[in-house]
Parts: structure tokens; sequence; C-alpha cells
């Protein structure tokens, strides 16, 4: 219908926005918007308290492998592990990759690393715990990071946090997990291609320009610090979306300073803390997004961090599509999650 013909009194249901890195759409559905206090999880909480049982809380008991690196507090006792996960997604069986064709597939085999970073505390989850504790954990990112980088057969590093049931932790104890591998996913893929080509058609950085215009429009920034923004991106893919970014152009998680480990720290915090008092605990996933380590070179990439709470469950629509319909305008959603 051209738009001259369109009744200008009728109101605009929903809107599609795109995301400018990955041209991927989203619909805001308004006629369907709900009030950000509707998103809170209506369960009672996310935690189970059985410390006695936890492989986490006793590594030493449960067989674990030997930690790759351990943080200890003033008085002696760790306070940050990481080991090898004993159900590993891939494995460093060699270091050579071997593939082969199997009538019209294609198989490659799953060599890697998959490791678990462990804070210490059983029932402090990552928006209860402090910039210092943060800070160590974002530190064991990097450390780990630097060592499995080189790694022949190590391509990506992908570092996640699952949290709560609905979002697939099976482990209550708060974790994150690292996973070194020898293929770029497709979502990064997307987001390599999409900073390529605004490069060259902007000549700027497409997460800098994000940064630049929402500083200026001022309403989907929740936070900020001297070295990261906290956002709910324009084309926010779930309801309460929340990207980490740095401020300064770097498109290398791994060459982090020591100072902005803290200050990634206090954002990170910031971010989980307004989702754990806003929303009462939801089940939600992070994940860091930064340059594949296959040797080439992504100077027009931007590391960042991308929290995805889980307040709805994809259905046929968004399975068929991948759109996902969500009830709540990330700007509505920013000034919510601004007060808390
Ligand atoms: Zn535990
Ligand atoms: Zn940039």
């Amino acid at each position: 219908m051209p738009l001259s013909s369109q009744n200008k009194n009728s109101p605009i249901i929903s809107e599609l926005r795109q995301d400018i890195i990955t041209g991927d759409w989203v619909v805001i559905a308004k006629a369907r918007a709900q009030k950000p206090e509707n998103f809170k999880n209506p369960e009672e909480k996310n935690v189970i308290l059985d410390k006695d049982n936890c492989p986490f809380c006793f590594p030493e008991k449960t067989e674990q492998k030997k930690d790759t690196l351990i943080y200890y507090r003033d008085d002696g006792e760790w306070s940050l592990r990481v080991f090898p996960n004993k159900f590993p997604a891939f494995t460093r069986e060699s270091n050579i990759v071997r593939h082969y064709e199997e009538g019209p597939y294609f198989v490659m085999e799953g060599v890697g690393y998959h490791e678990l970073i462990v804070p210490r505390e059983h029932d402090k989850n990552l928006g209860q715990m402090s910039v210092e504790e943060l800070a160590e954990m974002i530190d064991s990112f990097r450390s780990r990071y630097l060592d499995l980088m080189n790694r022949k057969s190590v391509n990506y590093i992908m570092i996640i946090h699952n949290h709560g049931k609905k979002a697939g932790a099976s482990q209550p104890h708060p974790h994150c997990q690292l996973f070194a591998i020898p293929v770029v996913s497709p979502g990064v893929q997307l987001e390599l291609k999409g900073s390529e080509n605004y490069y060259k058609a902007h000549g700027q950085c497409v997460y800098c320009s994000i940064l630049e215009w929402e500083k200026k429009e001022n309403k989907r920034i929740i936070f900020e610090n001297d070295a990261f923004a906290v956002i709910t991106p324009y084309a926010s893919r779930t309801a309460f979306e929340i990207w980490v970014l740095p401020k300064k152009h770097e498109p290398y998680f791994e060459k982090i300073s020591s100072k902005n480990e803290f200050l990634l720290g206090e954002a990170l915090g910031q971010a989980m803390r307004k989702l754990f008092f806003g929303l009462n605990n939801p089940s939600l996933n992070f994940y860091l997004h930064t340059a594949p380590c296959d040797g080439r070179e992504y100077d027009r990439y931007h590391w960042h961090i991308e929290i995805l709470p889980r307040t709805s469950i994809w259905a046929g629509f968004e399975m068929a599509t991948g759109i996902e319909v969500s009830a709540v305008m990330p700007e509505d959603a920013a000034e919510f999650l601004k007060k808390i």
C-alpha cells in the first residue's frame, strides 16, 4: 500500500528495526508492549543452595582435572580457578584438525579446549559479586585467552556465561566457560563482515558510530565509566538485551589493561546488578565477541560483551525467520534499568 493512501490515524503497531552491523531484523511490538516491570522473573529464585554436593565448591573431591589457572585470597584460600571441563564439547586429541567427506557431507574433528572458570562463592551470582571479584574473573579470561590463542587448531576463543535453568546452566554455582575452537561461528562472521562493509561505506567503525550516536541521543545508555559504555541496543533481539562496549576503538579483547579490567568489572557488574534487581534474578546468557585469533587482522572490528536475558521462549515465527518479537522498547528498557 503506498504511504499516501494509508489512514494517517491508524496507529503503528510494530517496528521492524535493523541491526546495522549484521543486517538482521527484529520486531518491536508496540501494540503488545508491556511495562518493564512485567518482565520480572516469576520464580522464587534461580539458585539452589546445595553446596555440599557442588562439584565446583569441592573440585578436588570430584576427580576434576588439574587447574590450568588458580587465584588466591589473602588468607591463602583459592578465590577463582580454571580447569578443563570433565564433559568437554571439544577435546584436545591432536594439534591437527582432520576433516573429510562423507557422501555429500563434510565433517571436521571437534578438536579444541573447553574450560570452566569458577569463582569461589557458591551463592553469589555475577550481579552480587564485587568489582574486585569481577576484575579477577576478567583477568582470568585474558590470561587463558593469551595462553590458548596461538595454539594450532585454535582460530576462535569464545567465553560465555549461562545463568539460570532457562539459559541452560547445568550447575547453579556461578561459572563461565571458555571454548577454544578451530572455526569462527556464523554470528561472529556476520559481525566481522558487517564491520568491514560499514567501514568501507562510512570510513568509520560501526560500533564507534553507534557509541557516538548513543551518547548524543542519550536514550539507551544505562551506565558508563571512563573506559566502557553499557547500552540497550537499538535493534535489541530480546527484551532487555544489553551490550558492554569499550569506548575506545579496540578489536582485540586480549589487549585489555589491568586498569580496564577493573573498569570492565564495574561496567559488567552494573549491567548484571541492574538485571538481577530489576527483573528479579532472570535467567540469562552473556558472551564475549572479540576478533578471531586465526592470524589475520581485524582492525575494523570492535570487541564487546552481549547479554541476553531469557524472558521469552522462541516460538514458530522466531524459529522460522530468526526474527524475535520483542515486547519492550529498548528505550523503555534503558530508562527502567538506568534507575536501578
Ligand atoms: Zn558450589
Ligand atoms: Zn570501534
